[in-house]
């Protein structure tokens, strides 16, 4: 499938309830283009957003009022967790969704699908039927992953983790399908730390103390306000930097108040990774995205919240391998801080095992793979080929 450039079309289905999905179809594409340069068409669509039908399309306004009722949404999580229910739902969903993608197939012709959604692979299948262009699934939740993930006609499904791995097999996928790769993310992110003291400057924190990284996801999710004041209360020695993401609202009461601490406040942010290499410590909902970021970043993190279901496998992966805390109470994660800000070697030891956990290769890895798939021939790029000088930063 060529378009009049004559480039491989490849088309990533996301959305962006939450920021995660996004954040790693962009990492993909990003390595593509450092692998390959410009050979390829690359189209983005969010499935809800671009093409849902009207009572679905507003999914991603919805989804952070939706999981702000955790007993709720941990409770549609687990009674839906299995292939069976899996099916059940996507069978129920069909016809109201069929027209709309319909549409997005027709609209979208392409060489390769690559998905980072758990909700596109169902109906995209289906439309497309037999005759259709290789269909990848990229897992974007590290081990609590959903039975919704693992459809059995995917051509492969490329997961985080191990646990994932199991997970899928688990639930009827074929082996031969299922790849360990890790969890996505820009290369911007594994870049060797070093230069802390010049991004601090440059986003004009204080060269001179700890910063705090506080993120709920990229809706500003979870206790964040709570958790931010107790820092700012406890006048820990420290700056705090606070990223509201996607959440106007608390972006705005976070600016009104007086802090006692130095306090940077930002909206959505897209320079994440840079913030993550001037921070200190990373304090954070439990977010795939956002711990597989500070992973490769070497950023030892506290874990505030996690949402029940997709979220909860996300706590003891990163509690147990030594690179973060669980502090579920802002008196818990006042005196997490305080501890790792008294003793710097018990912090190095967290950044340490945080490295040992990352996986940078990820994202290139998956840009091979989805390359693989287009039978056509690619030009893998030496470091000094002219179209690399192309890719986008
Ligand atoms: N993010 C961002 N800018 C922001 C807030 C978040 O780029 O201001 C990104 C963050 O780096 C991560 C993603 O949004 O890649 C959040 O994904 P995660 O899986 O942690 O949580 P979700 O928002 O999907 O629940």
């Amino acid at each position: 499938m060529k378009n009049q450039n004559n480039y491989p079309r490849i088309l990533f289905l996301f959305s962006d309830t939450g920021g995660g999905h996004r954040s790693a179809a962009e990492a993909i594409i990003e390595a593509i283009h450092l692998q390959y340069g410009n050979q390829f068409d690359i189209q983005m669509v969010d499935i809800f957003k671009d093409y849902a039908p009207l009572q679905l399309k507003y999914m991603p306004e919805l989804y952070p009022k939706m999981v702000k009722v955790p007993h709720a949404w941990g409770l549609g999580y687990k009674v839906t967790n299995s292939h069976r229910s899996a099916r059940i739902i996507t069978a129920s969903a069909y016809p109201y969704v069929r027209r709309s993608v319909r549409s997005l197939v027709r609209q979208n012709p392409c060489d390769v699908i690559v998905s980072v959604h758990p909700l596109a692979a169902a109906p995209i299948l289906r439309v497309l039927g037999k005759n259709r262009p290789p269909f990848i699934t990229v897992v974007t939740d590290l081990v609590s992953t959903h039975a919704l993930w693992y459809h059995h006609q995917a051509d492969l499904c490329l997961v985080p983790t191990e646990t994932a791995w199991q997970r899928a097999i688990n639930f009827g996928m074929d082996a031969n399908k299922v790849k360990v790769v890790g969890l996505p993310v820009s290369d911007r992110f594994c870049i060797p730390p070093g230069n802390a003291a010049q991004i601090k400057q440059k986003l004009g924190w204080p060269e001179h103390l700890p910063v705090i990284l506080l993120v709920g996801g990229g809706e500003g999710m979870g206790p964040l306000e709570k958790t931010a004041a107790a820092i700012a209360e406890a006048r820990l020695p420290a700056a705090l930097v606070i990223i509201a993401g996607r959440n106007r609202k608390l972006k705005e009461r976070l600016q009104e108040k007086i802090w006692k601490i130095p306090t940077f406040i930002y909206g959505f942010v897209k320079e994440m990774p840079e913030f993550m290499r001037g921070a200190d410590i990373l304090v954070t909902k439990a977010g795939p995205g956002t711990i597989s970021e500070a992973l490769n970043a070497g950023l030892p993190m506290i874990l505030y919240s996690r949402l029940p279901g997709q979220e909860e496998g996300n706590v003891s992966f990163v509690v147990d391998e030594g690179a973060g805390l669980w502090a579920p109470e802002p008196e818990s994660i006042v005196q997490a801080i305080s501890s790792w800000l008294s003793n710097p070697e018990m912090r190095q030891k967290a950044a340490a095992a945080s490295l040992r956990l990352a996986r940078p290769q990820a994202a290139r890895q998956i840009a091979q793979i989805i390359i693989e798939q287009i039978h056509q021939p690619i030009i893998q790029l030496s470091d000094h080929h002219p179209l690399k000088s192309k890719t986008p930063t």
